[in-house]
């Protein structure tokens, strides 16, 4: 309470923000995941890996819009590149270059030979889930139980399910995500647990279109695939002739120049990409195979939007995959989450705290357990969740800016500097020497 109360009297005029905001949007945010206790911190201006909020505190990032912002705030190179856009016009409907430049780049980096670009992540899984029963003919789509993958119907399913309805480990139930679905719409998706391949197989019969998953899920802090998982998931995909999608959206351009794909070697039929391949514009795309390409080609899958491909979008696609993550970012990124988790696991062997580390690429968090987390429902059983709240609360008053909510997980920039892990390490030693 007294750490909730401190961040109150910091945040004032934020609260009073939040007080005018609610006057006209549905509980004071322009999106639901941007809620937060007591009230959303309402930010003015970023540059590097700082943030100011309208109190005039500043943060350093590790929220980074959600793990977008791995250029960091207001990156020279990526304004440069969209003031110079912003010139020469930033809406016609029509395809330009930096079209083809980008989705060049995306099939260098993951491997799939066919592009097209959505708006958002959201989108991406949509079109993704087209193309998998456009490819199939049939209706069913598995998903893993406790994943996000955007907010349209087929995938508002079992998104981190509450206990009382989530049924039996065994046969998860399709629990709908809020309100607002024609009835029997979640039945069409059926759920299984991560990190199962022999659920998987269970599950997949010749009804089934497609399985989505995110290559290691990272809603409930980062939870990765277990040796061989992947590759399983992947050989009983295509002996079942149901397309297999991997959602990139939050490990994408991330955690490596070819994401999660890269990383475990496991090539899906389609990627989506949204969050962090736009350098903080709102941009996705979606990665395929060419008889899915041939598909959309064709028209018999309906994949398009006004914005799809909009120039301003991939001015700052280019400039953030070509001239700002370049191998040596990556290299430089994957060193600095390094430290941070190192010295995170020094604290937590400082102060015994019943905690561990897991990290991919420029995305690392705390998990509150000492035993790991291998799917969303030990996720509910295994972490200390007030724990958890309480770090937030204390780096937010420390002047570290967190993702809202205790499941995310922090991004780093490549604008981060060792001072900026440093001052992480010193709230999260704040934190332990208050609890232990
Ligand atoms: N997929 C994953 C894994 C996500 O984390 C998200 C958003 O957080 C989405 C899809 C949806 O992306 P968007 O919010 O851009 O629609």
């Amino acid at each position: 309470e007294r750490e909730r109360a401190r961040l109150r009297e910091r945040t004032a005029r934020s609260g009073e923000y939040f007080a005018r905001a609610a006057a006209v949007m549905p509980g004071g945010v322009p999106s639901q995941f941007q809620r937060a206790d007591p009230w959303p911190v309402y930010l003015e201006r970023g540059s590097g890996a700082a943030v100011w909020d309208v109190d005039g505190n500043r943060y350093r990032d590790f929220h980074n819009g959600f793990g977008v912002m791995c250029v960091g705030h207001a990156n020279p190179v990526i304004a440069a590149a969209v003031a110079e856009r912003m010139a020469l016009g930033t809406h016609f409907a029509a395809p330009t270059e930096g079209s083809i430049v980008v989705a060049e780049e995306l099939r260098r980096r993951w491997g799939l030979p066919a592009w097209r670009f959505t708006n958002s992540g959201t989108e991406s899984t949509m079109d993704a889930v087209h193309l998998a029963r456009g490819a199939t003919g049939r209706d069913v789509i598995v998903k893993i139980e406790g994943t996000y993958h955007g907010h349209h119907d087929a995938v508002m399913v079992s998104v981190k399910p509450p206990p009382d309805r989530m049924g039996p480990r065994s046969a998860p139930a399709s629990v709908p995500y809020g309100e607002g679905f024609a009835a029997g719409t979640a039945a069409a998706t059926r759920v299984v647990p991560f990190n199962d391949a022999d659920a998987l197989a269970a599950a997949l019969g010749e009804d089934v279109a497609g399985v989505i998953m995110e290559p290691a899920m990272m809603n409930v802090n980062i939870v990765p695939p277990v040796d061989g998982y992947l590759e399983r998931v992947r050989s009983l995909c295509s002996a079942a002739g149901a397309v297999l999608i991997f959602d990139e959206v939050k490990t994408g351009a991330a955690v490596a120049a070819g994401g999660a794909t890269e990383l475990y070697g496991v090539l899906p039929d389609v990627v989506c990409l949204a969050k962090a391949i736009c350098g903080g514009l709102p941009g996705g795309a979606i990665g395929m195979t060419e008889p899915l390409g041939a598909l959309v080609a064709e028209g018999r899958v309906k994949q398009q939007g006004t914005f799809n491909g909009n120039p301003l979008t991939m001015a700052a696609a280019q400039a953030t995959l070509i001239d700002v993550l370049t191998d040596d970012a990556y290299t430089r990124l994957h060193a600095l989450n390094a430290h941070l988790m190192a010295e995170c696991d020094r604290v937590i062997a400082a102060y015994d705290l019943p905690a561990h580390t897991v990290g991919m690429g420029s995305k690392g968090c705390v998990v509150m357990s000492t035993e790991p987390v291998l799917e969303y429902r030990d996720y509910l059983t295994k972490i200390h969740h007030e724990l958890t709240d309480l770090a937030w609360l204390f780096h937010m008053n420390h002047g570290i800016f967190m993702t809202p909510g205790q499941d995310e997980e922090w991004t780093l920039s490549v604008l981060h500097a060792e001072a900026d892990l440093q001052a992480y390490v010193d709230a999260f030693e704040a934190f332990a020497r208050e609890v232990s």
